[in-house]
């Protein structure tokens, strides 16, 4: 039993040793959301300071017209090419206006914008310090639990001599199929392991502590042990009795 107790120390820990890897996978994963907003912020952020210049040229270029408008009225011969002129000019003047109140709003947009781009860069790096200490918190896990297998590991080794070699390749093929739960206690009449009835005189047997005959399963065919008969239990069980009630 103390055998199996540690085998099963060893497949826990293996299995958690080995899924090590994915955890981290995961970890790091959860930052490409945190990283995802901040690529999308820093582009609508190219997109606003692209569009802002876009407008200040809209601008400037509206300027230039109207200042060569007024430049020619200076000129003209017709009244009719005058008025025309003067049209232009308010015309282009309105322009600017128009535009210029682009801007303005392009400029608050993208401050909007820059905010947004501060924010996320800020998520981020939080992320980015929760996720290291989830992940070093992981590597600490990882060294205790590769600790704990390598006691368990030499501890096997140990019990593993006092058990009678026949027996224990029997143990060691069972716990081939069922990994770390080659015994099942047989109690209530039943193996605890599939559930299946154990035959009452086998039962008998199990507890007979002087039988050293070994008895398996008929269903699963896991070696049974009984706990039922050994004394110290039994104590202890009335003992929880008495002080429950
Ligand atoms: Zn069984």
């Amino acid at each position: 039993m103390e055998l199996q107790r540690l085998d099963q120390v060893i497949v826990s820990s293996r299995a958690e040793l080995d899924g090590l890897p994915k955890q981290l996978r995961e970890a790091d994963a959860k930052l490409n959301g945190a990283r995802a907003a901040v690529t999308a912020a820093k582009e609508a952020q190219t997109q606003a300071l692209t569009r802002r210049k876009k407008l200040e040229l809209d601008v400037e270029e509206w300027k230039i017209r109207a200042k060569k408008y007024r430049e020619q009225s200076g000129s003209v011969k017709t009244n009719e090419a005058y008025k025309a002129l003067q049209h232009e000019i308010a015309n282009a003047e309105a322009e600017v206006a128009k535009a210029e109140d682009l801007v303005l709003e392009q400029m608050m947009a993208l401050e909007e914008v820059e905010r947004r781009v501060k924010h996320v860069e800020a998520d981020l790096r939080e992320a980015e310090q929760a996720i290291a200490a989830e992940k070093k918190q992981m590597q600490v896990q990882y060294g205790e639990k590769k600790k704990r297998m390598e006691a368990a590991t030499a501890d096997r080794a140990e019990i593993a001599k006092k058990v009678p070699e026949e027996l224990l390749d029997l143990y060691s093929r069972i716990g081939k199929k069922h990994p770390g739960s080659a015994l099942a206690e047989a109690r209530e009449e039943q193996c605890r392991a599939c559930g299946v009835r154990v035959l009452p005189h086998v039962l008998q047997l199990l507890k007979a502590e002087t039988d050293e005959e070994v008895f398996r399963c008929e269903t699963c065919g896991r070696i049974l042990y009984s706990l039922e008969p050994i004394p110290h239990a039994a104590r202890r069980e009335s003992a929880n009795g008495a002080a429950n009630s």
